[in-house]
């Protein structure tokens, strides 16, 4: 099928009824072997209330794509229990080993109202799935700096914290940004991020698989709530990103360069900002105020806290003496990178504080 968008442009989603035995062995590079577009894979079960689950919707994070291959050989010549409707997302990006290329959007910043064709194909998918009224929606990533496993959720309810447990003991609650297909599918059904380790952390693999045969085999979510210490929450409450006009360094460092002419090394040779070396070793740590994260050039101030609609927090929790960067209270740091793509494309990384669940019982 085509999907349109407002100028008319078309992009092509395939419709395919099976997973290709092609897919075992593949290298992810050489996808479009098999998904030459963006591809809907509706598999039947014996169960017609499908899973969907979400694969590369960023190119470079792979435990998707080790998932698509083992489904395809488990369930080459047997039906799985429950109906599976599989979207596979940024094979163009997979096949060039990066999140997107240059010249698309991040397809996980799509999946809210938009005028373009990547919005069209979202869109369309949306629709599809929530005409299928999924038992539940599993969208599977990576991250590139050190972070355990931990499922994110976007609505406080039994099931989607059951699904979160199911995978790893800590989880975030989340509501920034707005534009990510858990939280569009949250609207109707229960609706999970995995964020599996690091490309090849054999550990998240062995999760997802899990979560993802456990949820296949659910026959329905419990009406118990999860003991207490079933799962760890927190909620994310800022976004960091860093001044594009500021140039960065993880200790002292080469500089990363700057967006903005105004960046640049200064004369000692240091970046404008000089984030502590440990940095990503932060992530999911309880920090207390005042910890340090950051020595800075005395007249700038590089770090931004956004709430989920793009206001400006910083000072509730960063303040700058001495030309260091603080806390100005306690947070606990996530998806916390060092990777200089992704702080410019995205964010540095995320706040959060720990979320006190106050389920009725
Ligand atoms: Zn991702």
């Amino acid at each position: 099928m085509l999907t349109r968008d407002a100028e008319g442009m078309r992009m092509k989603l395939d419709r395919v009824d099976h997973l290709s035995t092609e897919l075992i062995g593949l290298d992810p590079r050489d996808i479009r072997h098999v998904f030459p577009h963006p591809t809907l894979v509706s598999i039947k079960g014996r169960n017609q209330q499908p899973l969907f689950i979400s694969a590369l919707l960023h190119g470079n994070e792979l435990t998707s794509f080790r998932i698509l291959q083992r489904l395809a050989a488990r369930y080459k010549n047997k039906a799985p229990a429950r109906s599976l409707l599989i979207f596979i997302g940024n094979v163009d990006a997979a096949a060039e080993g990066v999140r997107h290329l240059p010249h698309q959007p991040d397809f996980n910043r799509i999946w809210a109202k938009g005028e373009s064709a990547y919005h069209a194909l979202t869109a369309d998918i949306t629709a599809i799935a929530r005409e299928a009224a999924p038992f539940a929606s599993i969208d599977i990533h990576n991250n590139t700096g050190a972070n355990p496993i931990y499922g994110c959720v976007n609505a406080l309810r039994p099931a989607d914290l059951q699904l979160a447990a199911s995978f790893a003991p800590l989880g975030v609650f989340y509501l920034n940004p707005p534009t990510t297909q858990s939280i569009a599918f949250s609207h109707f059904c229960p609706a999970i991020t995995i964020e599996c380790g690091k490309g090849d952390d054999p550990i998240g693999l062995e999760a997802a698989d899990r979560l993802i045969e456990n949820t296949i085999a659910l026959e329905r979510f419990s009406d118990t709530p999860l003991p207490d210490d079933a799962l760890t929450l927190y909620k994310t409450v800022g976004r960091m990103v860093v001044d594009p006009a500021c140039s960065f360094s993880f200790g002292a460092g080469g500089t990363d360069g700057a967006d903005g002419a105004a960046g640049g090394a200064d004369s000692a040779g240091g970046a404008d900002v000089q984030f502590r070396p440990d940095l990503d070793k932060l992530n999911f740590v309880d920090l207390d105020e005042n910890t340090a994260l950051a020595r800075c050039r005395p007249e700038k101030r590089p770090i931004h806290v956004l709430d989920e609609h793009g206001t400006d927090i910083t000072t509730e929790f960063i303040h700058y003496t001495d030309g260091n960067a603080h806390l100005t209270t306690k947070a606990t740091p996530s998806m916390i990178s060092h990777d200089p793509d992704i702080i410019r494309q995205d964010c540095l990384g995320y706040l959060m504080r720990p979320l006190n669940l106050d389920l009725p019982k």
